[in-house]
């Protein structure tokens, strides 16, 4: 893949968090056919656009990262649109890769998430935890479509040899993330309300939950190396966790944020908001076994990530 820098390729989701780092990452690579919608010019989840599509275009890769993503509020307010909406556009893509593209995709990576485990997996999460118990019932809708796109691309590698490989990233966060003040997930939410109290000199920031539960944090652009390291290197049946192997409380989050923002006040609980799953640390070291690591530090790319929300969302 690194070496086919003319080939063309679809990164579908540009736009968004994940593809945007993915499109950035193989620019700089210097790859020269990158293949690009925005949703007004393509709708995935119309399957006969879909197809249209991949018939005319004929991609040599593909890489999918459009997806309908959201925090903790979101998934339980919008169920139908996070299982709907995910299933279509990554049934759509897939079986487009395989029947109309007329034999030309040599390999489509498609992404995932770690909430697709189950809620007490142990942890850390290696690969195989997958499907061995229930879901955290908050994003259990968005699970379930992900869980299907990986089954669908070990199904289409076992039946067709469609060479499909699937990635479960961590948490993550970088520049272009949804910063929306409740349907986004906890870091950019938490940059936001640290960022306008600050602007309006508030004396306390509301923080959801019991600030207990620990996560796992991965830049997006570390992600996208990670992307292109397998899209190089890996052609297994097995999904693959991309994290950075570190964990921090919410609490620690908080207080990190905090500090990055320079917001000088106090924090205040809201118990009455869902903690979500105690733990989620995924277990990386197929990853790492094959020679892969995470590089940026959490408060690195928090700064990062502040400094852009700053420059391009920030309305003050
Ligand atoms: P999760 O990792 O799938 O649970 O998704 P989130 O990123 O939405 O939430 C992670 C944790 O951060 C949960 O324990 C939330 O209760 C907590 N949290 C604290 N403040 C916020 C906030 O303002 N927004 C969100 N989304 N989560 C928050």
């Amino acid at each position: 893949f690194l070496s086919d820098t003319s080939a063309k390729v679809f990164v579908a989701g540009h736009r968004g968090l994940v593809g945007s780092a993915i499109h950035r990452k193989l620019l700089a690579l210097g790859f020269t056919n990158l293949l690009v919608c925005t949703h007004a010019e393509l709708d995935l989840t119309r399957q006969a656009d879909v197809e249209a599509f991949f018939a005319a275009e004929r991609p040599r890769y593909v890489i999918v990262a459009a997806a309908k993503v959201g925090g903790i509020h979101a998934n339980s307010t919008y169920p139908a649109d996070f299982i709907a909406v995910n299933l279509q556009i990554q049934t759509n893509i897939i079986d487009a890769a395989l029947r109309c593209a007329d034999g030309a995709v040599r390999k489509l990576l498609f992404l995932g998430s770690s909430c697709i485990y189950p809620k007490l997996a142990p942890q850390p999460i290696p690969e195989s935890a997958l499907l061995s118990g229930p879901l955290e019932p908050t994003n259990e809708w968005y699970a379930v479509a992900k869980i299907a796109g990986i089954k669908m691309c070990q199904a289409y590698r076992i039946q067709h040899g469609l060479d499909a490989i699937s990635a479960m990233p961590t948490n993550l966060y970088g520049p272009h993330d949804n910063f929306h003040p409740e349907n986004s997930h906890v870091l950019p939410a938490l940059i936001r309300r640290f960022h306008k109290a600050k602007v309006s000199c508030a004396n306390e920031v509301v923080v959801w939950g019991t600030g207990s539960p620990l996560r796992e944090f991965l830049h997006v652009d570390d992600l996208a190396d990670a992307v292109v390291f397998l899209m190089d290197r890996y052609s297994g049946l097995e999904h693959v966790n991309v994290g950075s192997g570190k964990e921090v409380t919410i609490k620690e989050l908080a207080e990190m944020v905090k500090e990055v923002v320079g917001f000088e006040g106090e924090l205040v609980w809201d118990n009455t908001k869902p903690d979500g799953t105690p733990r989620k640390l995924m277990d990386s070291s197929m990853l790492a076994g094959m020679g892969w690591e995470a590089k940026i530090p959490l408060r690195e790319g928090l700064a990062d990530t502040y400094k852009w929300y700053v420059e391009n969302v920030v309305d003050h």
